[in-house]
């Protein structure tokens, strides 16, 4: 698979590392049913606190700054890991940021809307404009876009998730990156387990395998925001069409994605039991912090499926760690002790 002819932004440094979670397996036990979990530290990354989004950005702005831009606009919710990272990433390669954010989740509460990410974007120096959750952010964000065109800049426009196909690049890279590393570790991984919001994670990973010769059902994600049909339509879709920008003449099979809906909750942002157990356990067993939002209802679906005794005895589980961690500070009401 050659990705080199698409230009791309410094924004990671190396393989984010591959580790097993070793304490926490202990702590299950039985309970394991002698499942192999290991996590991935894509929540780690040197600019603005990390997170899965910098490997799309990557791409996205590799071909901004190629195309000469001088302004980048996305969209999100309030809380959007998304936004927060372009804010930093766009600060970090020199240009500037205008984030179209829409009240999508049920809370007002001061945590939710002026901590976490909320907080780090105004920091990252981004232009914010705060819609209600029914408006169409996109359209108003090229709508915006147009507007300052119209003064001179140049502008490009990031959709949700920067989870367009030269976004999901990213991920398809990434799925590269997890095969080697496995070579090199001596393991082979029977399941790589994504959290699924925008769907560009996990379409990203199908594509990539399917351009390595590997079978891109071994990618597998919890949707957190679309129910479990959309989701995986929106991802066989999204895998397809990175496959095609990868080349090659490759295709997806209709029955290539698998997605869980089971863990998603009440609805996107909505915080479940099943997540806060999830976020607890890492954080008490590992030391690692998953996020309310995305990677805790991920991790529980995980959980769940390990306890029931979905997998083979020794078979070896890849979590990717998507980060999100400010959203806990958004969420402490969430995680208050008493
Ligand atoms: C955006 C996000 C995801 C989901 O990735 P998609 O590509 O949008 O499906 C998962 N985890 C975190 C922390 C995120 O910010």
């Amino acid at each position: 698979m050659v990705l080199t002819r698409f230009p791309r932004a410094p924004l990671t440094e190396g393989p984010t590392p591959i580790r097993s979670l070793d304490r926490l397996s202990t702590h299950l036990g039985a309970e394991l049913n002698g499942v192999r979990l290991f996590v991935k530290r894509d929540d780690v990354g040197p600019v603005g606190l990390g997170g899965n989004k910098l490997r799309k950005l990557e791409f996205l702005l590799g071909q901004a700054l190629a195309d000469r831009a001088d302004t980048v606009i996305t969209v999100g919710a309030l809380q959007s890991n998304h936004a927060r990272l372009t804010a930093a990433a766009a600060a970090r390669m020199g240009l500037a940021c205008e984030l179209f954010l829409t009240r999508s989740v049920p809370r007002d509460d001061a945590d939710y809307t002026g901590n976490g990410n909320r907080l780090l974007q105004d920091l990252f120096g981004a232009r914010i404009h705060l819609l209600p959750g029914e408006a169409d952010s996109l359209a108003e964000a090229e709508a915006r876009a147009d507007m300052l065109r119209s003064q001179g800049r140049r502008v490009c426009v990031f959709p949700s998730g920067g989870s367009s196909p030269l976004g999901c690049l990213g991920y398809a890279a990434c799925a590269l990156e997890i095969l080697e590393q496995a070579g090199n570790l001596g393991l082979s991984f029977a399941r790589i387990v994504v959290p699924n919001g925008s769907s560009g994670t996990h379409a990203g990973l199908a594509a990539g395998l399917a351009a390595a010769g590997r079978d891109p059902v071994l990618a597998q994600s919890y949707t957190v925001l679309a129910p479990e049909a959309e989701a995986r339509a929106t991802t066989l879709a999204k895998a397809r069409d990175t496959l095609a920008l990868i080349g090659g003449g490759l295709t997806l099979a209709d029955d290539s994605i698998r997605v869980d809906g089971a863990h998603r909750g009440p609805g996107y942002g909505v915080p479940t039991e099943g997540m806060r157990e999830a976020v607890r356990l890492m954080a008490r067993t590992e030391g690692l912090l998953l996020d309310p939002v995305y990677s805790g209802k991920a991790f529980a679906g995980l959980l769940h499926d390990v306890r029931t005794g979905t997998y083979a005895w020794g078979e070896t589980v890849l979590f990717v760690m998507t980060g999100g961690v400010p959203g806990l500070f958004a969420y402490r009401q969430d995680f208050a002790e008493v």
